[in-house]
């Protein structure tokens, strides 16, 4: 996929005159892609229309770049279509909401209802766990599973076949122990039928949730513009989550999603475990789906801002794919100077979002140094290891009466360390264009 649109802008970028011909072979190019990707036919179909009203060939002046103008007109209408227009209803921490899920059965409605819960909860919200789906067997033991393991507050019955019942229950319950998040999580069949969206229906109507959020698989293909619709007939879908994103999936159905519910995509999934979950950010999904990689971006902020002399050996450390400890104190030193490369990390997806948050910035420098000070208590094979199981119990010990700090403030440093090691673990063997080369949209 991502070779045949890097071909068809090569191409592009190769002809001398881009003439009509140029273009249309380019948007056809992309179009096979983006369907192989499973956007929605109708809205690649859409999507060529505007761009061919959008890039005049005549109107463009001579001596402008025409290639980067049409990558960029591609990539905005993509992004456009992912943004609703509104954002979706944000719980308050402190206030009480109450969340329902919705979504086929498999679509990861159980597994995401306990991420959304941590995800929270490590952000010092006290979310509960609501299990109305008495549909599947074993669907209670599940969800108490995860919420024990994640030390979640639960509700639900291994008797009670009414999940309309349990759902008003369990929101009712932890409504009195002041719950601010609370989650209800669903049944949801094999496949789109009546009694699946009446039960939807009669449960949203029981619970009055603040929102109701659609758990979609990434890998649901071209069904997912009317697996969202037939939902969102039924009950106010607000919000989209898209999940098993770690696997072969583009991800072009959560365009459909957003088109059929009017409702933005707010997280996605990127694993089986607890904090396989993030932020959903457009320009990168948009990427992807593109197949220009998540690094485009990236790689292009390096050549813009590091000096060409320290290119080569932070390339180097990219592309090996080991992240230590020590690359990830030399990352904080090179963030809290906000020289270059500081500026170029201070940008990664992961990082930015989760460690730095806009408007947040004296507290996230704060807790860089804070790490930092744990990390100064750590021996050089520490900093250096690549095996994870390393850091055990008495080291972490040793650490924390080191630096002075608790086990826990520890504990959170490394969880950070294993988050980062993730993405950057993925940039490994990642082809880096030299500068000028054609490198992202
Ligand atoms: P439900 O029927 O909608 O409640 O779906 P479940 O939460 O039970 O998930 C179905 C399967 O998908 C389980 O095996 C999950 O572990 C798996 N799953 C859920 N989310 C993800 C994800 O983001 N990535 C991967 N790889 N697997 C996931
Ligand atoms: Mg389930």
């Amino acid at each position: 996929l991502g070779g045949s649109i890097s071909r068809a802008l090569q191409q592009m970028s190769n002809a001398t005159i881009i003439d009509e011909k140029v273009l249309n072979d380019c948007l056809n190019e992309i179009t096979r892609a983006l369907l192989q990707a499973d956007v929605q036919f109708k809205l690649v179909r859409d999507m060529q229309t505007n761009i061919k009203k959008i890039v005049n060939l005549d109107d463009l002046a001579a001596g402008h770049n025409k290639r980067k103008i049409i990558q960029q007109a591609i990539f905005n209408e993509l992004c456009k279509i992912l943004d609703p227009g509104k954002p979706s209803f944000t719980p308050k921490k402190g206030k009480t909401s109450v969340v329902m899920f919705v979504g086929l059965q498999g679509s990861g409605k159980t597994t995401t209802c306990t991420k959304y819960a941590y995800y929270h909860q490590k952000k010092g919200w006290k979310p509960a766990l609501v299990c109305a789906d008495t549909f599947r067997a074993g669907a209670f033991d599940q969800l108490k599973q995860n919420a024990t393991k994640a030390k979640i507050p639960f509700y639900g019955s291994y008797t009670e076949s009414d999940p309309v019942r349990i759902a008003v229950e369990g929101v009712e319950r932890f409504k009195k122990e002041n719950c601010d998040l609370i989650i209800v999580d669903t049944s949801g069949r094999h496949k789109q039928e009546a009694a699946l969206f009446e039960e939807m229906r009669q449960v949203s109507e029981a619970t009055k949730p603040d929102l109701v959020i659609f758990v979609m698989d990434s890998s649901i293909g071209q069904a997912a513009f009317d697996q969202a619709q037939a939902f969102k007939q039924s009950v106010a879908v607000g919000a989209v989550i898209v999940t098993k994103m770690d696997g072969h999936a583009k991800g072009g159905g959560a365009l459909s999603a957003v088109a059929a519910t009017k409702s933005p995509v707010i997280f996605i999934g990127t694993g089986e475990h607890m904090d396989e979950f993030e932020v959903f950010d457009v320009k990168p999904f948009v990427s992807r789906l593109l197949g220009m990689g998540d690094w485009s971006g990236f790689m292009d902020k390096i050549h813009e801002v590091v000096p060409m002399d320290q290119q080569p050996e932070l390339l180097q450390k990219l592309s090996e794919g080991n992240f230590t400890l020590r690359i990830m104190y030399e990352q904080f030193q090179n963030i809290l100077k906000m020289g270059p490369i500081g500026q170029v990390f201070s940008m990664l997806p992961g990082f930015s979002q989760e460690l730095m948050p806009k408007g947040r910035e004296k507290e996230s420098q704060a807790k860089i140094k804070r790490y930092m000070t744990m990390m100064d208590s750590m021996t050089n094979e520490e900093l250096d290891s690549t095996n994870p199981k390393l850091m055990n119990e008495s080291r972490i010990m040793r650490i924390a009466r080191g630096c002075g700090r608790p086990v826990r403030d520890v504990m959170e440093m490394l969880e950070e360390y294993k988050r980062l090691a993730k993405i950057w673990s993925k940039m490994k063997g990642l082809k880096i264009p030299k500068k000028g080369e054609m490198s992202a949209l």
